[in-house]
């Protein structure tokens, strides 16, 4: 009586390892109507997924960043919600408040041509928040200038009165 082999084996085509048979997937095929086992084994089938994870993964990011980059006016908004969680605010209301600045800083009233950014009036810092009353459209100089000051203190700064 010849000697069963209890544990049969198998070599990896992927990682090379020789592996007992359980550890290669059963893969079916409907049209030989026959199961087969896997040509590598589970481990290098689940560091496949990973990487086929990790490729969709980036794939998505980099669409997200081009949808973005597409819509600016989408990644303006989200930077003003990135900054502040208080406050409901849309595309459309800042859209708005580029319109009705006629094109011009909200403080110096320097012409923008195009470069806007946006400023809270009422500071973050100090309970402002991100509803369009509290926005302005401003030239990135005075952006930078304002820091956490109130609207009025920085108008003050500038003409030595608030309005
Ligand atoms: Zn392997
Ligand atoms: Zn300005």
């Amino acid at each position: 009586m010849s000697e069963k082999i209890t544990n049969p084996t198998k070599k990896c085509n992927r990682c090379g390892c020789i592996l007992p048979i359980d550890d290669f997937y059963l893969i079916y095929c409907k049209q030989r109507n026959k199961s087969y086992r896997s040509g590598h084994c589970r481990y290098c089938d689940n560091q496949k997924s990973k990487e086929d994870y990790q490729k969709h993964r980036d794939k998505r990011l980099k669409s997200k960043k081009e949808y973005y980059l597409k819509d600016p006016w989408n990644a303006r908004l989200r930077a003003l919600l990135r900054r502040c969680k208080k406050g409901y605010i849309t595309t459309d209301d800042l859209k708005q408040i580029v319109k009705d600045s006629n094109g011009k800083c909200a403080y110096c009233g320097k012409e923008i041509n195009g470069d806007w950014t946006f400023d809270h009036a009422q500071p973050i810092s100090l309970e402002g928040t991100n509803d369009p009353e509290n926005i302005r459209v401003c030239c990135s100089s005075c952006n930078f200038a304002k820091g956490a000051k109130t609207e009025i203190e920085f108008r003050t700064d500038l003409y030595g009165v608030p309005f």
